[in-house]
């Protein structure tokens, strides 16, 4: 998922318009700007793309779904269900907005498994958080069905997997509301910036507000805006609006490459006696970011693992022993360790995770290894890869 590999002429002219208006907030200055609304301009790409109502960006990822939970009305107590595979910034915000992350297994789609989080539905539940992990997705007919029936909200953290869809609705369009990221290593990049889409238009207004401490932003004069409601400063900068503006054009091409890419991984993979792959709900909304795959024990995949990198080929993530994206790692939230006190309501409130073991989970990803798809891998070095890859699995199987 790296848009960082591809920075060029196209970003610079956009970073070099907002240099010499001098501009570098989103708002106000009207006249001094040269008609320069980067952050403007890339919401509208957004909705554009996404077919969706309400684009809102903002300074990060984790801001995005910090801004999706507060707007939708998740707060105070309110449990939301979330998978045991992520990255730690999807419980960072419901815990931002006072609220109790309740971890919950993954199935062999590497996201929410529907049947588990049927089982930690309680009264408290607010939202169901799936996350559409390494550029694929969730199986999100089964979990609106359990939303609709439940009266809960779907809340997408699509940070990884912008440009990706499911059965013709973009991934983060979905839901009640979704989020993505633009930070440096995903699918395109702003340098650091996220992004709030919802066609709710009640949640959007509250959104342009809430990054922006309260303003209502009616009028043009910033000073005399009214505040209706409590916010932060979870604004994006013109300078990364601009570099997002650039990368918005690439993605067609980002998701080409990333497919034609994968598709020769996969097809040298599928040779293999003993491998399977990821369950994908909708195969042609897969943003190509990440090819993964099963081994068939933990044992095999730690040894296929080493052997992928001895065998030249990098690249290559071993979830399981991860710090930053599985559970088991996640000692300073089992712990709650905060650098300073946190809410009685949230220490009270969670589920007791010190030992707290999930076996389903541990099963599909100790087996779990996944490539990261590059996009400037010559046609040469893709075929070369999926030699060196088969090769390196075969070795230990
Ligand atoms: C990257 C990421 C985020 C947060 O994005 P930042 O822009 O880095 O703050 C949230 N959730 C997931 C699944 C991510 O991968």
């Amino acid at each position: 998922m790296p848009g960082f590999e591809w920075f060029g002429d196209a970003e610079r002219k956009e970073v070099n318009e907002v240099l010499y208006s001098g501009v570098l907030m989103r708002y106000g200055f009207d006249g001094m700007r040269n008609g320069h609304w980067k952050a403007k301009e890339m919401e509208k790409a957004i909705e554009t793309k996404m077919n969706v109502k309400h684009a809102q960006l903002l300074s990060s990822g984790t801001a995005a779904v910090t801004t999706a939970l507060a707007v939708a009305g998740v707060g105070a107590g309110d449990e939301v269900i979330m998978p045991t595979f992520t990255f730690v910034a999807s419980f960072e915000s419901v815990l931002a907005v006072g609220a109790i992350p309740v971890l919950v297994d993954i199935d062999e789609t590497l996201t929410l498994s529907p049947e588990a989080v049927k089982n930690a539905i309680t009264p408290k539940t607010k939202a169901i958080m799936p996350v559409h992990m390494c550029g694929s997705m969730a199986d999100l007919d089964a979990l609106k069905s359990i939303c609709d029936d439940n009266n809960l909200l779907l809340v997408e953290d699509a940070c990884q997997a912008f440009g990706g869809s499911y059965k013709g609705t973009a991934l983060g369009a979905f839901g009640d509301i979704g989020c993505y990221s633009f930070d440096y290593v995903k699918t395109i990049t702003c340098g650091e910036g996220g992004a709030v889409v919802t066609n709710n238009s009640d949640y959007a207004i509250k959104a342009d507000g809430y990054q922006d401490h309260g303003h209502d932003h009616i009028g043009n004069d910033r000073g005399a805006e009214t505040h209706p409601y409590l916010g932060f400063n979870y604004r994006i900068s013109e300078m990364n609006a601009a570099v997002g503006i650039a990368q918005m054009n690439r993605l067609d091409d980002i998701i080409f490459v990333q497919k034609k890419n994968k598709t020769v991984l996969k097809d040298a993979l599928s040779t293999i006696e003993g491998i399977s792959f990821r369950v994908l709900p909708d195969p042609d909304g897969d943003n190509y970011s990440f090819l993964s795959f099963f081994l068939p024990t933990e044992e095999l995949a730690r040894k296929a693992h080493k052997a992928l990198a001895d065998f030249g080929t990098d690249g290559n993530f071993y979830w399981f022993d991860n710090n930053w994206h599985y559970y088991k790692k996640w000692d300073h939230l089992h712990n709650l360790d905060g650098v300073s006190p946190i809410s009685k309501q949230v220490v009270d409130g969670m589920p007791n995770y010190k030992g707290k073991e999930f076996p389903a989970s541990d099963a599909i990803i100790s087996r779990t290894i996944s490539t990261l798809i590059k996009l400037n891998w010559t046609e040469e070095e893709v075929k070369d890869r999926a030699n060196k890859m088969v090769e390196a699995i075969k070795s230990v199987l």
